[in-house]
């Protein structure tokens, strides 16, 4: 970059306000050697992401980490513009106008399809929907989940169907103690659901859900969790060579699950049969179109040529009478406007974090990505902290080689004065954090971490507040 002109100043739009987003801006802050200055874009009114509105309520000390992008977003330097979104109220001509650079840190927004007869049932819900919900995002407080059906299935057996899995179990006691969105502790309070069928299609070995998440299954105050011999015996062969290789791991994993697979009495009033080697395969309806029962097929493991471990269905059938299904198979990125999308993926077309043309493999000029939307949705919130090392050190390095976008109005103040006329009622990091500090205080007075703003009404009448 020329930085001969003493008066030059980076521009920077992070489009997502997550933690991809923010480790970003924090690589930038920390490693860029001149000015840099970010504005960060989201379409809610509050920042964080998935640690929001992701994270599970129980899980108070992973939303902790919180602290550390407030931090980041302390750099005189950074602004934030929450309630504003990409591809509605900003595209991709007015951010080239603006910045020499633009990283999209959107995530994964949407979640994989299950393609089985039934699937739009009354009852039969996406993960992320309920998640949201409970979580308290505001384009899901309206959202209806009948909890009035004593058994349901979650399909999948990732981190994500843990939580869902125990939230569904957690008495109202349990869920005071958390920041869980007041009209889902009042609907979970009177849940009547008692059993609870986590599915995984292929064996335990190769299950996605991490140690820590399924020793919590153990430990619930009022439900217990069971495991079946037969689906999760791993032979003496299989156990050896996970000795070999010291996978300490799934050593342990297999532990949790055979100790979950000892006969006991149920002493708790409701229990999660953790499952393993099953597929969904048809949603069955009352007639009046509301979930009645779940047919599942009894799967064995094959090893394909590239050596990948497949379910593959026998013709062994079964059916769990159930009134409600979500399926929690992971998420999956939206394309972004105007920029190239690689469907099979979910995420954008990149190289380590470049914006690709996709037939000429070329670099997009200032144009990167980081998080979700980039390498797909795997991995904990830590894992984004690497992954946007990677496209900070690209973007870098393009600067260093004077390879930026040239925008016409790189001046700090402009983006303040467009957006006056595009979405005047944005909100700043000031006023999210007088939010952050009004919910804490709401919680207070109940003892609880905090009581979240849930509406775009609600949480804009803050911002207002403090504008004025
Ligand atoms: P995930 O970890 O990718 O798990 C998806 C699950 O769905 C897998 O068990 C997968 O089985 C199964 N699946 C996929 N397609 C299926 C199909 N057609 N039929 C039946 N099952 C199917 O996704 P996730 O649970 O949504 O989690 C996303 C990421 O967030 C993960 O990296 C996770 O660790 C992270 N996360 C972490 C925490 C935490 O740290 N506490 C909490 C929540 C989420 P196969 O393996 O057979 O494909």
């Amino acid at each position: 970059m020329n930085e001969s002109n003493s008066n030059f100043i980076l521009r920077i739009a992070i489009i997502g306000a997550g933690p991809a987003g923010f480790y970003a801006a924090g690589h930038l802050f920390k490693k860029y050697s001149s000015p840099v200055h970010i504005d960060m874009f989201d379409k809610l009114p509050t920042p964080h992401g998935l640690v929001r509105l992701g994270v599970a309520p129980d899980h108070q000390k992973t939303k902790s980490v919180s602290k550390v992008y407030d931090k980041i977003a302390s750099n005189p330097n950074f602004r934030f513009f929450g309630y504003v979104e990409f591809g509605k109220d900003i595209n991709l001509d007015d951010l080239k106008q603006h910045y020499h650079q633009i990283i999209f840190a959107t995530g994964a927004q949407t979640d994989r399809n299950l393609r089985i007869p039934g699937i739009e049932s009354n009852g039969s819900h996406s993960a992320s929907e309920f998640v949201a919900w409970y979580n308290g995002h505001p384009d899901y407080k309206d959202r209806n989940f009948n909890l009035s059906h004593k058994s349901v299935a979650i399909v999948g057996v990732g981190n994500v169907a843990v939580d869902v899995a125990r939230i569904l179990c957690r008495t109202r006691e349990e869920l005071e103690k958390t920041d869980i969105a007041d009209h889902a502790l009042e609907v979970l309070s009177r849940s009547k659901i008692k059993h609870i069928h986590i599915l995984g299609r292929r064996g335990p070995l190769q299950a996605a859900f991490t140690n820590p998440e399924l020793k919590e299954l153990g430990q619930m105050e009022d439900a217990d969790t069971f495991t079946f011999k037969e689906e999760i015996e791993v032979d003496q062969e299989t156990r050896k060579k996970l000795i070999e290789s010291n996978d300490h791991s799934t050593i342990k994993k297999i532990d949790i699950l055979t100790e979950y697979s000892r006969v006991r009495n149920a002493t708790k009033s409701r229990r999660i049969d953790l499952r393993f080697l099953v597929s969904p395969v048809e949603i069955i309806d009352d007639g009046r179109g509301n979930v009645k029962s779940l047919k599942i097929v009894k799967n064995k493991l094959v090893s394909d040529k590239n050596g990948n471990i497949r379910a593959e269905p026998t013709d062994k059938f079964d059916y769990l009478e159930i009134g409600l299904v979500f399926r929690s198979i992971g998420y999956s990125g939206v394309p972004l406007e105007g920029i190239p999308y690689d469907e099979s993926n979910g995420t954008v077309f990149h190289e380590k974090g470049r914006i690709l043309e996709p037939d000429s493999r070329k670099h997009i000029t200032g144009f990167y990505a980081t998080g979700w939307i980039k390498r797909g949705p795997t991995g904990v919130i830590g894992t984004n902290k690497s992954d946007s090392l990677e496209s900070v050190n690209c973007m870098i390095e393009d600067l260093n080689r004077n390879k930026y976008l040239d925008p016409k109005y790189p001046e700090i103040s402009k983006v303040e004065d467009f957006l006056a006329e595009r979405k005047p009622e944005f909100i700043d990091y000031e006023s999210w954090l007088e939010i952050d500090r009004e919910e804490i205080n709401r919680g207070k007075n109940r003892g609880r971490p905090r009581v979240k703003y849930t509406t775009i009404q609600d949480l804009l009448n803050k911002s207002k507040k403090i504008k004025k």
